[in-house]
């Protein structure tokens, strides 16, 4: 039978400030996905939370982009702002840029990551999702995951995965995606994905028959909207297995923290922190950026587990890392490159701060420079 995966996140309100969901909004939305499962729309669901995100994992057989199944995942996020709003969470309503639902939740707020495939006798896959960062977080997992045999050893030993993959790169800013193929085309991979404010990985397909092997929610927030309204935190969905990456070679992908956009006020880098359930609640800035990871088999449609992926000593280096770098980082204070780049900062104070400076700048008359002479420093090499 073809199923469809879906998870739709939101963050609708939280305690304590960008903190964690609170259960009576989990409880609100919960009710909201029985009935839809009730109702036949959705087959199975599971919601869960990484810090302040609401994710609805749901099984359907309606395909993707599906009005119904949108419209019940805006309905739950709905009901749960009125929770949130009751309760004074901080935050209430943050996602939802619309009032009113308009048959497809995409470019209203929530992040979407969908995927329909031929369900297999046994059907494992991962969902990894993040509060604290942007989608482009994901590209250097997915690169190791399905490009690198040093992460993946089924690249080399199964015949299935040694034909390579097929990676599809979103430009996000001009809305165009190129597909590429792995590994011929490692380098100009690497070329677009090593920008991942603007080249993210969207999905991924194995060369011999392409099927489909991952998604990522790319709905970035601040361009939506056109102003700086949240951090787009990112869901990964990974199939596993027979032909994918193992379970344990997915997970081997974060086992190095590597430093992501998206940590406090959206505005700083962190380390990728891969957490269990109970630690998926930013503290320290408002982080470090968290990664949670669910394993489950899909059959007949429904869903069975989850499994609590990280919450296991083999991640506690892993962990104590991200620690160190987050102390490291954290000493730079505003200074860059714990702080996004300027042109990363659009949405905030800093662009009015030079506006006003504007008339302050005087001509340095000491200093060769401006716009008509070159800078010694580009053309030279040390
Ligand atoms: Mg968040």
């Amino acid at each position: 039978m073809k199923v469809t995966i879906s998870v739709i996140k939101a963050d609708i309100g939280s305690l304590a400030g960008h903190h964690v969901t609170h259960p009576d909004t989990m409880a609100v939305a919960s009710k909201v996905l029985s009935q839809a499962k009730k109702d036949g729309i959705i087959g199975d669901f599971y919601i869960t939370n990484v810090g302040d995100d609401m994710e609805l994992i749901m099984t359907h057989t309606r395909g993707v982009y599906d009005s119904k199944v949108h419209e019940v995942a805006w309905n739950a996020f709905k009901e749960a702002t009125k929770v949130a709003q009751e309760l004074g969470l901080y935050a209430a309503g943050q996602d939802l840029l619309s009032d009113s639902f308009s048959g497809n939740i995409r470019g209203m707020g929530p992040g979407v990551a969908e995927m329909e495939f031929e369900e297999r006798k046994s059907e494992p896959i991962a969902i990894f999702m993040a509060d604290k960062t942007e989608p482009g977080a994901f590209n250097l997992p997915v690169y190791k995951m399905f490009a690198d045999p040093f992460n993946t050893a089924g690249l080399v030993i199964d015949p299935l995965m040694h034909v390579g993959f097929n990676f599809e790169i979103l430009d996000v800013y001009e809305g165009e995606s190129v597909t590429l193929s792995s590994p011929e085309e490692l380098y100009d991979i690497l070329a677009l994905i090593g920008t991942p404010s603007r080249y993210i990985v969207r999905k991924v397909f194995r060369r011999g028959d392409d099927e489909q092997a991952t998604v990522v929610t790319v709905d970035r927030l601040n361009l939506i909207a056109g102003k700086y309204v949240g951090k787009d935190d990112p869901v990964l969905i990974v199939r596993l297995q027979h032909g994918f990456p193992a379970l344990g070679e997915a997970l081997e992908a974060f086992s190095f923290p590597h430093l992501v956009a998206g940590w406090m006020r959206g505005s700083h880098y962190g380390p990728l922190m891969p957490v269990s359930q109970r630690d998926a609640r930013a503290t320290r800035f408002d982080g470090p950026p968290r990664l949670i990871g669910l394993g489950f088999n899909i059959k007949d449609g429904k869903l069975v587990g989850p499994s609590d992926l990280f919450d296991d000593p083999a991640f506690d280096e892993t962990r104590r890392t991200a620690n160190i770098v987050t102390e490291y980082m954290r000493r730079h204070g505003p200074f860059m490159p714990h702080r996004l780049e300027p042109s990363e900062m659009e949405y905030t104070t800093l662009p009015k701060i030079m506006e006003r400076l504007k008339g302050r700048f005087k001509k340095a008359e000491d200093v060769k420079g401006g716009k008509e002479s070159k800078h010694v420093n580009e053309t030279s090499s040390d």
